[in-house]
């Protein structure tokens, strides 16, 4: 089958690779009928994400149609059309039964070699590095899906798979960063990053009572989207002072509920040695994103929420963390326990309430991966997001 497969830093290749078989006996193997590129992929893509080897297939956020079902899955049959999340979790440890699926403690093989690495065990994901287990991902013809029962979510409606797509991570990830924003009605909830993950948080705070939301980005496009499907103010971090502009916006107490939907790739690991390296690396390209955390802390208000989508990974520097201890700030984050909310949000899809579609500028044929990959990156031709087609 055809495949993008990851061969380093800024090396992305549609290749030729073998088909996946069913290994366990609760996995499925689905044809992907659509697939799309994630910031988190820009993570493997930039080279900040350790655990990747030349020849990993990449992809987090696919859908399809389940064409081989192994003999102890109870919940899916040939034929069936599956969203499928990015976490890879077990449904019965600790963790599972508390719906922390992002938690899992049984669906990473290799967990304690990232606790190793990182500091933390982390579930299994697809197309995500040998420390998150080394799953082959779905960005590919055929994928390989663990846990079958567990995870895809079958769409029996009539919706496009452009309808549905997103619950595979992104619009559970802005639910959640919602949801964690503890949004009281009226609240002011300020976005960072107008992103697809941005423009999902902002229409779910919304959905969750927001009564003002103020999305802050410097690509035009990703603005006007954010205003236009949105309703959200918007700020140029290019042009306006983002602390200052905030503070004007709000009698100067700054806002409710922030969130940070932009993350960091200062990816830091093990010892001094390559937290100096990673440090170095970061200012040659200019992309020490830790910044924004930083100015997320500063800028909320006292007893606010900060509410944390965007992924960090290792260690980071001069967080102001006395504002946020001595501001009572309450702070949430976390990967997104995706199977928790994706039947949920499917039906607000079902109801009109959420509208996923507009974020979506670049529909390709999968062999057009690699160059997607590229334009996605440096947010071109007005990209926001890219839905890859098999
Ligand atoms: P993206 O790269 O398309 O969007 C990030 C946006 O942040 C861009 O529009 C960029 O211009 C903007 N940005 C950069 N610096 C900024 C600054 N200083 N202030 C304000 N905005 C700034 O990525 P995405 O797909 O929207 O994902 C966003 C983050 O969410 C990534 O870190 C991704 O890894 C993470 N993510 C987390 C989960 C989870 O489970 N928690 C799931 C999916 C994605
Ligand atoms: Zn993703």
């Amino acid at each position: 089958m055809k495949a993008l497969v990851w061969h380093g830093k800024e090396d992305v290749r549609i290749d030729t690779v073998a088909d996946p078989k069913l290994v366990d006996p609760t996995d499925v193997i689905v044809k992907i009928t659509a697939t799309a590129i994630c910031g988190s992929d820009l993570h493997l893509y930039d080279g900040f994400m350790p655990g990747m080897q030349s020849g990993d297939i990449l992809g987090h956020e696919p859908m399809g149609v389940v064409v081989e079902v192994g003999r102890e899955v109870t919940k899916l049959k040939k034929g069936d059309r599956v969203v499928v999340p990015f976490v890879i979790a077990c449904g019965d440890c600790f963790f599972c039964r508390k719906k922390l699926f992002a938690a899992c403690d049984r669906s990473n093989p290799n967990a304690k070699l990232a606790e190793k690495a990182m500091g933390h065990s982390p579930c299994g994901a697809l197309g995500y590095s040998h420390l998150l287990g080394g799953f082959a991902g779905g960005q590919a013809e055929y994928l390989r899906v663990p846990y079958a029962d567990v995870g895809p979510l079958v769409i029996e409606s009539t919706l496009t798979d452009e309808q549905v797509l997103f619950l595979s991570d992104i619009l559970p990830t802005g639910y959640m960063a919602a949801e964690n924003a503890q949004i009281e009605p009226g609240d002011t909830v300020a976005v960072w990053g107008a992103g697809p993950v941005g423009q999902f948080s902002i229409q779910c705070a919304w959905m969750l009572g927001a009564g003002r939301v103020i999305a802050i980005d410097r690509v035009p496009e990703r603005l006007t989207l954010a205003e236009r499907v949105g309703r959200a103010e918007v700020i140029d971090f290019s042009k306006e002072h983002v602390y200052e502009r905030l503070q004007e916006m709000t009698d100067g107490r700054g806002p409710d509920r922030c969130i940070d939907a932009v993350g960091c790739e200062a990816h830091s690991f093990g010892s001094i040695d390559a937290i100096l390296d990673n440090a170095k690396k970061m200012m040659k390209l200019g992309t020490d994103r830790a910044h924004v955390l930083r100015e997320v802390l500063y800028c909320c208000r006292k007893g606010g929420t900060v509410s944390i989508p965007g992924v960090y990974v290792g260690f980071l520097d001069k967080i102001p963390f006395g504002a946020a201890m001595n501001k009572g700030l309450t702070l949430k984050m976390g990967q997104t326990h995706a199977q928790k909310y994706m039947r949920p949000l499917l039906e607000k899809i079902e109801a009109g309430q959420i509208h996923p579609t507009p974020i979506i500028t670049h529909r390709l044929k999968l062999d057009e991966g690699p160059d997607a990959y590229r334009t996605f990156r440096d947010k071109k031709e007005g990209c926001i997001k890219v839905v890859l087609i098999p």
